[in-house]
């Protein structure tokens, strides 16, 4: 297949690249915004891979001239999109850009999978639940969001986006795969995007205080970026049904605090870091885990990694890039 990914340059864009690369041909559309060259760096000599610098919320004639640019005259099986800034402190930086991104930039990468006549896959988010007042999340809670607050710029574009791409759906029949993402960490995470794993990871590398936000009660479900980007897979190969086109959660289980993960980075990468707690951020969820029925009877799938192991890797991946 011809694969398009939007924002294949970003953490788990460039991990869905390198794997849908071992058996399809992959263009790659990144404004490199919060994704990086490094990240795609040992792809560029795959002749089956191509990159392109653009941004999705462009003048939608511009970027399909730099698609038809491309030398990519069979089109497109598949646009997958991913972009989009993806932590807190991304997205309280580019407010504006992220809630341009999820409007403008899915319209765009709806308009292209119509036009190429391919199926349509967004990456959404756990978000969508916002400060959830159950546990787990199933697909059909519609959440608790503030629509004003610190995080809203990200959880309101990433609803819109659901909107809009089940307005096609409905409307033009568009094949549309809404995959809701939970929270997910693996290797080549920034580690100054402020995200939680790899932040504690790098404080504890250089044995310094492990910044724990409020109480560290809060609890998370960490999905190792492997089962993720198979989760993403699952849900473009799986058998083509009406169900198949509305929201999906894809995320781990196991649900642990915060205070708890920084207890494991501490023991996992034999550190002397101690915990320092700071304020809590505004709107921070209390609980997240996904109910994942529904990705085990369509997508056949569910995470194979549990979390320690996961973060063995992951400290591996760090500590080898402190060392270089
Ligand atoms: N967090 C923390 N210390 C940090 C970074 C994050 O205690 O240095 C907490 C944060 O308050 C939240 C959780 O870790 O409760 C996960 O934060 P992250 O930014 O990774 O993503 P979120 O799940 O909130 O989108």
């Amino acid at each position: 297949m011809n694969i398009l990914i939007i924002g294949g340059a970003g953490f788990i864009g460039c991990h869905l690249c390198e794997g849908l690369l071992r058996e399809h041909a992959v263009v790659c559309l990144d404004n490199l915004s919060t994704g990086s060259r490094e990240n795609i760096k040992q792809l560029l000599s795959n002749s089956r891979f191509y990159f392109i610098r653009e941004d999705i919320t462009s003048d939608l004639r511009a970027i399909k001239a730099r698609l038809s640019n491309a030398e990519i005259q069979r089109g497109f099986d598949w646009v997958l999109n991913l972009a989009s800034p993806a932590s807190p402190a991304a997205y309280a930086k580019m407010p504006v850009e992220t809630m341009l991104t999820g409007s403008a930039g899915t319209y765009n990468a709806l308009e292209l999978a119509r036009a190429y006549n391919a199926g349509f896959l967004f990456t959404s988010t756990s978000e969508v639940y916002g400060d959830p007042e159950i546990n787990p999340q199933h697909e059909g809670y519609f959440g608790n969001v503030n629509p004003i607050g610190a995080r809203s710029v990200y959880d309101e574009a990433k609803r819109f986006s659901e909107a809009l791409i089940m307005a096609y759906h409905r409307k033009f029949r568009l094949k549309t795969r809404i995959v809701r993402l939970f929270n997910t960490f693996g290797s080549r995470m920034a580690s100054d995007d402020g995200r939680v794993v790899p932040t504690f990871i790098t404080q504890a590398l250089a044995n310094k205080p492990i910044t724990v936000f409020g109480s560290g009660k809060q609890t998370r479900s960490l999905c190792y970026v492997s089962d993720t980007v198979e989760g993403i897979c699952a849900a473009i190969t799986a058998e083509d049904k009406d169900e198949i086109n509305y929201p999906i959660n894809v995320g781990s289980e196991e649900e642990l605090s915060i205070v708890e993960l920084a207890k494991k980075i501490i023991k996992l990468s034999s550190s002397s870091s101690r915990i320092e707690f700071k304020d809590l951020p505004e709107d921070d969820p209390k609980v997240r885990r996904p109910d994942i029925t529904r990705a085990r009877k369509l997508l056949g799938w569910e995470p194979k990694v549990n979390v320690d192991e996961g973060l063995v890797k992951t400290i591996e991946w760090f500590r080898s890039k402190c060392s270089q």
